[in-house]
């Protein structure tokens, strides 16, 4: 049986079989594609939902939408 070349996760480092078993080559998984992915998208790109602290400046007057007591 011929050898199997293995490369490395660029995630979580570990072996992974390059050949058809592995779709998501070099990651093992796909989930270890996605964090890559994020993990190059966030340096790229703001993540959204993240305040950026300018344009939406916050007023400290504004009353709060519901009264939050999270103590009760
Ligand atoms: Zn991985």
């Amino acid at each position: 049986m011929p050898a199997v070349r293995t490369v490395t996760c660029p995630t979580c480092n570990r072996p992974v079989e390059w050949s058809e078993k592995s779709p998501y080559r070099p990651f093992c998984s796909e989930r270890c594609k996605l964090i890559d992915l994020g993990a190059w998208a966030s340096e790229q790109h703001t993540i959204p939902g993240e305040p950026l602290g300018d344009g939406q400046p916050e007023d400290p007057d504004h009353e709060p939408p519901n009264g939050s007591d999270p103590s009760k």
